[in-house]
């Protein structure tokens, strides 16, 4: 296919897209992110980045872009995770640039209203950021008026009871998320060939989506690609689990929840999709020489060049 490429993981992603069968997934950016490899990966050994500059990005930090992943099948739209929107990335874990999710949208050809659900794997600020729009003086309004908003109750609990503090959305998610949302379950089908796995650790209920071709005779690179979240925010972190994220909130629960997913990832015909892997959103995760557990990526078709850049 015209247009198929990698891109580099120190670098912002550009607007890709994968079709795995009778399904299309494309990385609807919101904005940049540059992660202090310090601040947000304390656990992670410095020689590490020095062993691999092509992590890194020329000022030194860790990009990482941000937005949500569009699922299309048969004429419907699944919205998975919805940008950083008008907030900022804590100053402490790096910078960040965003507001562009809806005219990456219009730029696909998808209004807001087109799409029927908005399923988040966590309630932290850079996924849920245009889940609700305000005008001055207004309240709070869905930006996908017609979209059911999807969360698993052992993610929406803890937030509604205000017992978690690390990367919360402001409560001008969580109120209006509260007149609106529909809890979901463990292993519920929640769009045609879609399917919840709560893996908590980097939050309570943080869920991954597991997106299944229903063709497997056209869907040659895969039949079902994972939809990580936040459970990995770099390829490091898949060959040493035990690398901890600044923001997760239950360390153990992290490290099963990876080894959990890294078992399932290297299953014949199992793709991964990591929203924070520079512009290496989609890949495999595949055994180099010594027998260790390495991020692959796949090649991916551009629709359209990053649409923020971090000045
Ligand atoms: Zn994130």
């Amino acid at each position: 296919m015209q247009n198929q490429s990698i891109g580099l993981l120190n670098e912002q992603a550009a607007v890709r897209t994968l079709a795995l069968g009778d399904v299309r997934l494309t990385y609807v950016l919101d904005g940049a992110m540059e992660m202090d490899p310090v601040g947000f990966f304390p656990a992670v050994p410095a020689g590490h980045w020095a062993r691999h500059p092509e992590a890194l990005t020329p000022s030194g930090r860790v990009a990482a872009s941000v937005g949500g992943v569009l699922v299309q099948r048969d004429g419907r739209s699944l919205l998975i995770d919805a940008g950083l929107g008008g907030a900022a990335l804590d100053p402490a874990l790096g910078a960040s640039r965003s507001g562009s999710l809806l005219r990456t949208l219009d730029a696909l050809g998808v209004a807001p209203g087109d799409i029927e659900a908005v399923a988040f794997t966590h309630l932290h600020t850079d996924h849920t950021g245009w889940g609700f729009t305000q005008g001055p003086g207004e309240p709070p309004r869905k930006t996908f008026p017609n979209a059911a908003y999807l969360v698993v109750r052992e993610e929406w609990e803890p937030y509604w009871r205000d017992e978690i503090v690390v990367g919360a959305p402001s409560t001008g998610f969580v109120e209006p998320l509260a007149g609106t949302l529909t809890l979901i379950e463990d292993g519920q089908e929640i769009f045609p060939g879609v399917t919840a796995l709560v893996t908590p650790g980097h939050s309570p209920g943080h869920t991954t989506y597991v997106v299944s071709s229903q063709d497997v005779v056209s869907s040659p690179d895969g039949r079902r690609i994972m939809v990580l979240g936040d459970s990995f925010h770099t390829p490091g972190q898949m060959t040493c689990p035990e690398w901890t994220s600044g923001p997760d909130t239950d360390i153990e629960g992290v490290l099963k929840a990876r080894l959990t997913l890294l078992e399932r990832l290297e299953q014949p015909g199992t793709l991964g999709f990591a929203f924070h892997f520079g512009d290496q959103p989609f890949g495999q995760v595949t055994r180099d020489a010594s027998g260790l557990r390495q991020w692959t990526p796949v090649p991916t078709e551009v629709l359209l060049p990053t649409p923020l850049l971090l000045g």
